[in-house]
């Protein structure tokens, strides 16, 4: 890996971060706070932990990461923004990524004025480990890769992956949004192999909290840092921080709903498959699965007049006919495939 230092744009490296009025006085008892212009009264009238260092606490032992390399941002995509405004020169650095993959990485990109170089995958969906590298130049800051995929589902081979981490320069954000419905060995336990390394994780989707907007990166305790320092002060709110606390107390029904949604998938995937109108379903390490139909188009809006809503991917690269469907409620999934069934 290049130097940290190398790898960050300037401004970024030299900024002075906003000081919180609570940071000044850390580690004190104090009972009577007069410093942040709240007001006295109310319940939720208090700035919340800038650093949510409570939560991190209690989410590091279930995450296998120490406190002091997580970041928690506004859901997942906040920290993919930060990646580009903590690395990447507009007009100058550009990124490299994997296509079809998460649209916010390229919009990101376009946001912060930054070259996307999109490599597509394999027909089969894996990663052309060769042809990502072959993309990079010296202002390649950035590899994204997603494992598993959205939207093609798949995890790709872990040797593909290190292979990229141990070659490639500069940082390699790994977004692992869907682990938590993969057999695979998640990529944040080895972090100490990997100083270039990003992980994203979330609580938007296993967690079943996408409304609180939580996400996660697990990386470097120096990448921590510039994360850190880019933030908005108070980025995760005191509502949040306090469910997803609430959140970690119930791990049991976490893994209740894990084993629900894997028991689902094992039974929806091969109904769709045998459908008719379906030419191919393809393997998946998440909770959704991408199946090419016989028209997306026309299933698409059947399916819609039916108030059933599945994701037409069918003009994504590789991805032409293909539905992305999320597995639900074994009610939900039923009532799909019994409105599949009577496709005509
Ligand atoms: N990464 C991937 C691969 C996703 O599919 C999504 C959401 N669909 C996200 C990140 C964003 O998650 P969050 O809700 O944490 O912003």
């Amino acid at each position: 890996m290049k130097p940290l230092q190398e790898l960050t744009r300037k401004n970024i490296w030299e900024l002075t971060p906003y000081s919180c009025a609570r940071d000044e006085f850390k580690g004190r008892a104090a009972s009577v706070f007069l410093d942040a212009n709240e007001n006295p009264y109310g319940t939720l009238n208090r700035y919340p932990d800038p650093l949510q260092e409570q939560l991190k606490a209690k989410l590091s032992p279930v995450k296998g990461v120490p406190a002091s390399r997580i970041f928690l941002g506004n859901g997942s995509d906040e920290a993919i923004d930060l990646v580009y405004r903590i690395f990447c020169e507009p007009r100058l650095d550009n990124v490299v990524a994997i296509a079809p993959t998460y649209g916010m990485y390229g919009v990101c990109a376009d946001i912060n004025d930054v070259e996307y170089r999109a490599v597509p995958l394999h027909d089969d969906f894996t990663l052309d480990a060769g042809a990502l590298l072959a993309a990079t130049d010296e202002h390649t800051k950035v590899i994204w890769l997603c494992s598993p995929n959205n939207p093609t589902g798949n995890a790709f081979q872990r040797a593909a992956i290190e292979h990229i981490l141990t070659t490639f320069q500069g940082i390699v954000v790994v977004d692992e949004a869907y682990s938590d419905f993969s057999a695979a060995r998640p990529f944040r336990l080895d972090l100490d192999r990997f100083p270039n390394l990003i992980v994203l994780n979330t609580f938007s989707k296993l967690w079943a909290s996408a409304a609180i907007r939580l996400g996660m990166a697990f990386a470097s305790e120096e990448i921590i840092a510039l994360f850190n320092k880019v933030k908005y002060p108070y980025n995760v709110n005191q509502l949040t921080q306090q469910q997803a606390l609430k959140m970690l107390d119930d791990l049991q029904h976490v893994e209740l709903w894990r084993a629900t949604l894997l028991s689902e998938r094992a039974h929806l995937l091969p109904s769709v498959a045998e459908l008719p109108i379906c030419k191919a379903v393809y393997p998946t390490d998440a909770n959704f699965f991408l199946a090419r139909m016989s028209d997306a188009d026309q299933i698409y809006c059947y399916l819609v007049d039916r108030g059933i809503i599945v994701r037409n991917r069918s003009r994504v690269q590789l991805c032409g006919n293909c539905l992305r469907i999320t597995i639900g409620t074994p009610d939900e999934n039923s009532t799909l495939l019994g409105a599949l069934r009577q496709y005509r």
